[in-house]
């Protein structure tokens, strides 16, 4: 069996990668971390971090992440840009196919995070750049002045409705129940905001469109089957996420959803290999609680390593 090039591999960039590889460096393993695109996860897409502890006021996703950037660096982890296609387990070492190059190491952190989930429904994916949209931070300034929805409940479509109400004449906040999942004070907010209309037990149908792109949509009232149009040029779909594990669904076990089984520990199923943040299985999906598991999989990684050494 080849040697392992590194102690590591972090596959993933956002707060749990990150957090990883600021322990892991400090811990002097040598260590890696991969990430597909930009360092930073879902916060790059994410407007005011307001409960992230030390920042009264809050604080710019992206700013955070490059806050968190230079400071794993600092402690001298290593960093680099690739697709992990497939990870092998061979026991003490695991093989990683990086774009179709192999690496190894003796430990892997899987931080893969998580992507918005699509509304599934016929037509989204011809409109995607003409007016449906699965971020408001990238795409909210091109609806200046004119009417949009917003689709979900939770915390992020509430958090993007009011910040398109920046730029939007109107936003419809489009919820499947009668009841707000979001924050309490993300509620509140949105109730109070003139700007935004809830359009209760309401779910998307269908969209409306013409050349130049999304023109409305039709929604169905949950209770009644009831439908009704509304005029929109935008459309931000917020409906949850899908965690990234589908490269790894015959290395590790997976609830049905596609998260990772581990518990506190971040211990899945296969020694040595480590699960943190938003893609698994946890009662709360947040920086703070992705940042805790960071650590723990950094820590539970040395102990690993240094029983491997110990066993030599
Ligand atoms: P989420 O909490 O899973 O909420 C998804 C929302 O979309 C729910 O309201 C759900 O309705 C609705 N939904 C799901 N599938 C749907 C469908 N097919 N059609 C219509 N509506 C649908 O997802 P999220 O808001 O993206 O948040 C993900 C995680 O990140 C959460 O843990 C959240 O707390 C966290 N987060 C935190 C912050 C913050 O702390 N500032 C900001 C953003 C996100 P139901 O309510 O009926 O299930």
């Amino acid at each position: 069996m080849s040697k392992a090039e590194y102690d590591v591999i972090i596959v993933g960039g956002g707060p749990a990668g990150m957090t990883a590889g600021l322990y892991a460096s400090r811990a002097r393993l040598k260590s890696l971390l991969l990430e597909k695109m930009i360092m930073g996860g879902q916060m790059m897409t994410t407007t005011l971090v307001e409960n992230w502890p030390g920042y009264p006021g809050g604080i710019d996703g992206p700013e955070l992440m490059a806050r968190f950037r230079e400071h794993c660096v600092e402690f001298g982890l290593e960093t680099d840009t690739g697709t992990v296609e497939k990870i092998i387990d061979n026991g003490d070492t695991k093989t990683l196919i990086v774009d179709g190059e192999e690496m190894t190491c003796k430990a892997v952190i899987l931080a893969t995070g998580a992507i918005p989930r699509k509304l599934g429904i016929e037509g989204e994916e011809a409109l995607v750049g003409k007016g449906v949209s699965y971020c408001a931070t990238c795409d909210g300034a091109f609806f200046r002045e004119v009417p949009i929805a917003v689709i979900g409940g939770g915390d992020t479509a509430v958090e993007e409705a009011l910040f398109l109400t920046r730029f939007a004449s109107k936003v419809i906040l489009v919820h499947r129940r009668d009841q707000l999942r979001a924050t309490q004070i993300l509620q509140d907010r949105a109730l109070a905001n003139e700007k935004i209309e809830i359009a209760w037990n309401s779910v998307v149908d269908s969209f409306e469109s013409d050349n130049s792109g999304l023109t409305g949509a039709v929604l169905k009232d949950t209770q009644t089957g009831e439908t009704r149009n509304i005029e929109i040029q935008g459309m931000f779909v917020a409906v949850g996420v899908t965690p990234t594990t589908g490269f790894i669904k015959d290395l590790v076990e997976l609830t049905e959803d596609g998260y990772v089984k581990a518990g506190e520990d971040t211990k899945t199923n296969v020694p040595g290999i480590y699960v943190a943040g938003d893609n698994r299985t946890t009662i709360l999906r947040q920086v703070s609680t992705a940042v805790g598991d960071g650590a723990v999989a950094a820590l539970m990684a040395e102990r690993h390593i240094t029983e491997l050494d110990q066993q030599k």
